[in-house]
């Protein structure tokens, strides 16, 4: 590949490659860190809790003088550094950047506009809206087939484990009362949240108990099917794609309209809709916009390595812009034409082809500046459309202070303790939340069950988020 032949014109090197499938790795990694000989450089092998435990990787942040793709990576990216560095300010393991093309969140409240368009209504601007909305959907029979078969609202069964790992959880509606969700990742897919750098668990707010009531509201009225928590996720994705020409399915949390299959050209994003007395202004969306920018764990160099100067040249050129894109997407000119420094498009090749063409977006060690754009990347397409729906609401926090950020990693106890605590407090949660969406009762309970919540850790997991938070933060 064009990019490999750079790296070793750039090192003057002969390099050898060996490439490990990820479920032998699974094997194989342990026993390597364990052993301590680590290759020259390992790509998407290690992340930044595998350097805290075993110090067999090299710091980076002394080489910065021979990194200066690196370096500039950091300065553009400061929160990318944050992310692999430790509280000294050690770097073991590089991080990657995909750039700015994949700034947002993954998940976004979809709504039939076919729908919305047949019946003359407008995308709802608040809760009020959107419940005449869902009414509207539920008796107006807008999919024309005669039978009242639609699903105004669907909502996908809860965790176990809080409001994640799965995406798409309903309290993504905590946003449009404010309170800022980062559901693609970290401890808010277990009721942490941050406002004004206050830590705080949102199960035990108003704003929660608020969202609760909706949620009945709407399920009370057939709004929401009444087994929607109880439903495979198979028969929710299902339900969104339908039959591929009849919609069943009028508001969803989702990724992108793509996912409702040969319906996609129905479906659009809309921008959370107000709460109860809340301003336009103060609603905001899911805070996960960097999650899928950058990763944490794409580079790391054996310490003390015999061969280092040819290693450093090595991992610049992979963070060289140009490498990078092609490590991305796929070797020049076959898979990415460059159109010009800053733009590239992708070939009609990379869609014919059947053959693995790059490292691939999971893999790839490289930085994409924001200045680049790369052309013709299809699942893009539908993100960006999704996305670019949000941006107003992007703008009504501030990324540091009112979410958890993605580098705030507590220490290996702390994080056994939060764990610990989670569990508990999860075991009990859910099956009283989903009691409540279900059959009411939230505003007789909801003191017993933040008393429950705090005997069973709440309040101390709270502080050690936010002494990480401070520790990193400030
Ligand atoms: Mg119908």
């Amino acid at each position: 590949m064009e990019w490999t032949k750079k790296l070793t014109a750039a090192c003057d090197c002969t390099i050898k490659w060996s490439q490990v499938m990820t479920t032998a790795w699974s094997n194989q990694k342990s026993p390597m860190l364990a052993s301590g000989s680590v290759p020259d450089i390992s790509i998407a092998a290690f992340d930044p809790s595998d350097a805290d435990k075993v110090p067999v990787f090299e710091d980076l942040n002394q080489h910065m003088d021979q990194l200066p793709n690196v370096a500039k990576f950091f300065k553009e990216q400061p929160n990318a550094k944050k992310l692999a560095q430790t509280p000294s300010g050690s770097v073991y393991v590089l991080p990657s950047s995909r750039g700015q093309q994949f700034y947002g969140s993954g998940q976004h409240m979809l709504i039939n506009k076919t729908w919305l368009d047949k019946l003359g209504l407008q995308i709802p601007k608040t809760w009020d809206e959107l419940e005449n909305v869902l009414e509207a959907f539920k008796t107006q029979d807008p999919n024309g087939n005669g039978k009242a078969d639609e699903i105004p609202m669907n909502i996908k069964k809860f965790d176990t484990t809080g409001f994640g790992p799965d995406w798409y959880n309903t309290f993504l509606l905590l946003n449009s009362l404010g309170i800022v969700t980062h559901f693609n990742s970290g401890p808010s897919q277990q009721g942490i949240y941050v406002k004004d750098g206050k830590v705080g668990n949102f199960m035990a707010t108003d704003e929660f108990k608020t969202v609760v009531k909706y949620l009945h509201e709407l399920m009370s009225k057939g709004l929401i099917p009444s087994d929607a928590l109880t439903k495979d996720a198979s028969k929710y994705n299902a339900e969104l794609s339908s039959d591929g020409k009849t919609a069943l399915t009028g508001v969803a949390f989702a990724y992108a309209a793509t996912d409702f299959g040969d319906l996609s050209d129905e479906y659009v994003a809309m921008p959370a809709p107000a709460g109860p007395g809340m301003s336009a202004d103060d609603v905001t969306w899911d805070g996960s916009v960097e999650t899928t920018m950058f990763q944490n764990n794409k580079l790391a160099v054996r310490a003390g390595d015999e061969h280092m100067d040819a290693v450093l040249k090595i991992v610049n050129e992979l963070y060289d812009p140009d490498v990078s894109v092609q490590q991305f997407y796929g070797s020049s000119p076959e898979y990415v034409t460059k159109k010009d420094d800053k733009t590239y498009e992708l070939t009609q090749k990379v869609y014919d082809s059947t053959e693995r063409v790059g490292l691939g977006g999971e893999s790839a060690a490289g930085w994409i500046p924001n200045d680049v754009t790369v052309n013709n990347i299809d699942y893009l397409t539908s993100f960006r459309a999704a996305d670019d729906v949000y941006a107003e609401q992007y703008k009504h926090f501030d990324l540091t202070k009112d979410t958890m950020p993605d580098y705030v990693r507590p220490s290996d106890t702390d994080s056994t303790t939060i764990s610990n605590n989670d569990t508990q407090m999860f075991d009990y949660a859910m099956p009283v939340i989903s009691r409540w969406i279900v059959s009411g009762g939230v505003d007789n309970e909801f003191d017993d069950f933040v008393s429950k919540l705090k005997t069973l850790g709440m309040d101390d997991t709270v502080a050690l988020w936010q002494k990480w938070y401070d520790k990193y933060t400030k």
